[in-house]
């Protein structure tokens, strides 16, 4: 990717542009070779500035969140990774029970802060360790609940470079997913609707959801938390144990033996182990069930 580091310095500040940046410090599993350049703008001008360039030179872009939902090639990315982490703002509104935060800002932190203020429905996307555009983009849900929910609206810069607030009802909000990636939007801010709660009874439930993912989630090791998506009618979980994989392992990359549908980094695992290792499941679990299990963890890069 010769040259474009020099291109970026038109866009943005030479101090929010890394090279070779490793991608395993920036995902959840702990793996991923490096970003050819690892931008992180300030504002979102310097943001659709980026998106212009990396557009106009055809270079190729990823959005990244808190990488909680990613495996990154153990060779890296021949591009740009647009870190969204300085959109971080939360607002509420106790008032009208709104709660407007910028899509870098994690669930975690506007889960406290709906706490905070007593209103209810964010309880169960606390313990997701994404950001507000993730969740957006995969419909994160836990616990009987999912964004589409509580979101009210989403804030969105188009590949043409216009913001566009889009209602609930124009996000096709799926089973993980939503219209932002094939429409090739970025997730901006978005408002999210709660209701007048008790901050004891959500203090607890949040407790609760938070020791029933240590229980049986294994939270010790790097992961991207289910790594396959539900089969309609199935668990992952069970088809993938059904199949005799609990603890199987390739590599340094493992079928969780506390939970089944999470694979996790056991020791050392490589992004290719990790890959090899869902390949053998989907194969051993449609010749076992004859149910094909699909990725719900997103993929990036050479591996
Ligand atoms: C231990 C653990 C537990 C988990 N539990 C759950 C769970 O209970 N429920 C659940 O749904 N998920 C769960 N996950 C998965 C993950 O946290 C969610 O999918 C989360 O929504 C991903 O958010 P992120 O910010 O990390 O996104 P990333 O992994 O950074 O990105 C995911 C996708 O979204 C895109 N994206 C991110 N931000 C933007 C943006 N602003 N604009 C456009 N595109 C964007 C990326 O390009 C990528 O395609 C878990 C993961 C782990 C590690």
């Amino acid at each position: 990717m010769t040259g474009i580091y020099e291109k970026l310095l038109g866009a943005a500040d030479k101090d929010h542009i890394k090279i070779g940046e490793e991608m395993r410090k920036h995902t959840s599993f702990r793996v991923g070779g490096p970003a050819a350049c690892f931008v992180t703008p300030a504002d979102g001008k310097e943001l659709a500035a980026v998106l212009a360039l990396c557009r106009r030179e055809e270079v190729p872009f990823f959005i990244l969140g808190n990488g909680s939902n990613l495996l990154v090639g153990d060779d890296g990315f021949d591009g740009v990774v647009i870190s969204m982490e300085c959109f971080s703002s939360c607002q509420v509104d106790k008032e009208t029970g709104i709660v407007k935060a910028g899509a870098g800002a994690s669930l975690a932190r506007i889960a406290q802060e709906a706490y905070k203020a007593s209103l209810t429905g964010f309880e169960f996307a606390a313990g997701i360790p994404g950001t507000l555009g993730g969740a957006v983009v995969m419909n994160a849900g836990a616990y009987g609940s999912e964004m589409k929910e509580v979101l009210k609206s989403v804030k969105v810069l188009t590949p043409q470079g216009e913001e566009k607030e889009l209602s609930v009802s124009e996000l096709s909000l799926g089973y993980r997913t939503s219209c932002i990636i094939p429409n090739q939007y970025v997730v901006l801010e978005a408002k999210i609707r709660l209701r007048d709660g008790d901050e004891i009874s959500i203090k607890s439930r949040m407790d609760e959801l938070a020791r029933r993912r240590k229980e049986k989630q294994p939270l010790e090791y790097p992961s991207a938390g289910s790594t396959f998506k539900r089969p309609e009618g199935y668990f992952a979980g069970k088809l993938i144990e059904d199949a005799g994989l609990r603890g199987f392992s390739l590599g340094g990359a493992q079928v969780s033996e506390k939970h089944c549908g999470f694979v996790i980094n056991k020791e050392n695992a490589t992004a290719a182990d990790i890959r090899n290792l869902c390949e053998e499941v989907k194969k051993r679990v449609f010749k076992n069930s004859g149910v094909a299990l699909e990725m719900e963890v997103k993929k990036l890069g050479r591996f």
